[in-house]
């Protein structure tokens, strides 16, 4: 870490921060969903237009991936934000709220977009400190599946020279922290989710006489309340688990047995292990507690994201470049993983990085009363995009100075 990189980064930030909110709040009014966002891809590419970057539209999706090259050779460092929104309908009453009924900027991924243009304002103006090469990866489709995947299938993580990026980053807003505050730990981040849909067979009938029928709906109970033993019982409490049935439908009158009844539900991992012993409990015990009352469970289970894993020594090396850049009260150890989902994951499964947290709660709200984000009414803080963006920007200025340039290919 040496003064000369970061030196004026944060009030060149806070210079930035004017166009970053203009460029969230255009993008906040007109929320897109998924794998194709044109105009938010439009606005990304004009944003970056004149930084003198190599920039390359998606083939197969409304991504952008940016190239900048510094001033020396050094190492190839990724920094991510994903762009989609989520099928919400936003009531906030901000005056720049979705004009798209049924779409909302309700992840902040608004934020994570205007933050990188940022941090790409910041290192194209820091080129004579920048050693190596820096790769902006504008996403699309984290929330709704592949975006992360199609950008690594389409080379994202590639170099010309034929390499691979060294090392890469992303940050996520949340309204749990104050405003401007980083928040990482090493190892898993975020969790693996995986879905899972039981169907209960049975055999209808009138509901007057189940004895001439095999009633589906106390056996789908019983196996949930199993599912929570399973849980409790067998999952080791330090690599926790979450089996969460969100969904049961059986029945269309109150004197008919059904002949079926759905089950449907979540279950989030933080290990290899746990995943596997957890996957093959809810088949066993699906199976088996059907088996035990005469009837049938046909069990479907769908592999969703890997867990994000952070390698410890770039998470160690952006903690220490952000907390002399921010003030070390401002960069906190994460305590917890999140039992939610992200699809940076597929990233950091191919190079060592990290994922942080930036709060950005509006101030004059206490974090614990805040609306988290997903929700309808999460308002955040803008002025946190300036730390993102800084914070981005130093992560990049600092590779060259990170540990163990190995490139990539490790598996977690
Ligand atoms: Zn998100």
């Amino acid at each position: 870490m040496t003064a000369g990189p970061d030196e004026g980064l944060l009030a060149a930030a806070r210079a930035a921060l004017p166009g970053m909110v203009a460029l969230r709040r255009t993008l906040h009014r007109h929320p897109e969903t998924g794998a194709h966002l044109p105009r938010t891809q439009q606005a990304v590419l004009e944003a970056l237009d004149g930084l003198g970057l190599e920039v390359v539209p998606g083939a197969h999706s409304s991504s952008v991936t940016a190239r900048l090259d510094g001033a020396r050779p050094g190492p190839s460092v990724l920094l991510r934000a994903d762009m989609d929104a989520l099928p919400l309908h936003e009531e906030t009453g901000l005056a720049f709220a979705s004009a798209v009924p049924g779409a909302m900027h309700a992840c902040g991924h608004d934020l994570h977009t205007a933050m990188l243009v940022g941090a790409a304002r910041l290192l194209a103006a820091h080129r004579r400190h920048l050693a190596g090469r820096v790769v902006l990866m504008f996403q699309p489709a984290e929330e709704s599946g592949g975006g992360a995947r199609h950008m690594i299938d389409e080379g994202v993580l590639e170099t010309a020279e034929g390499g691979r990026v060294t090392a890469a980053f992303a940050l996520h807003v949340t309204t749990r922290f104050p405003s401007g505050t980083l928040h990482l730990r090493p190892g898993p981040t975020f969790a693996a989710s995986d879905g899972l849909h039981v169907t209960v067979r049975g055999r209808g009938g009138h509901a007057s006489a189940p004895h001439r029928a095999l009633d589906p709906v106390p056996v789908a109970c019983a196996i949930v309340q199993a599912l929570q033993t399973l849980v409790t019982r067998t999952v080791d409490v330090f690599d926790p688990a979450v089996v969460t049935v969100a969904s049961i439908h059986a029945g269309t009158a109150p004197n008919v047995i059904p002949e079926t009844a759905e089950i449907h539900g979540t279950f989030r991992t933080l290990t290899p292990a746990t995943r596997h012993l957890v996957r093959d409990g809810i088949t066993r015990i699906a199976h088996h507690v059907a088996a035990a009352h005469g009837a049938r469970a046909d069990v479907t289970l769908t592999e969703g994201y890997p867990p994000v894993v952070n390698d410890p020594a770039r998470t160690a090396a952006l903690h220490d470049a952000a907390a002399t850049l921010l003030g070390p009260r401002r960069v906190h150890h994460l305590a917890e993983p999140i039992m939610g989902a992200e699809d940076f994951s597929y990233v950091l499964q191919q190079v060592p990085g990290a994922m942080a947290f930036l709060g950005a709660c509006p101030p004059g709200t206490a974090p614990e009363h805040a609306p988290d984000i997903h929700c309808d009414r999460v308002v955040f803080d803008e002025d946190a995009m300036a730390t993102g963006a800084a914070v981005h920007a130093c992560a990049a200025l600092h590779a060259a100075t990170l540990p163990g340039r190995d490139t990539g290919g490790r598996d977690t």
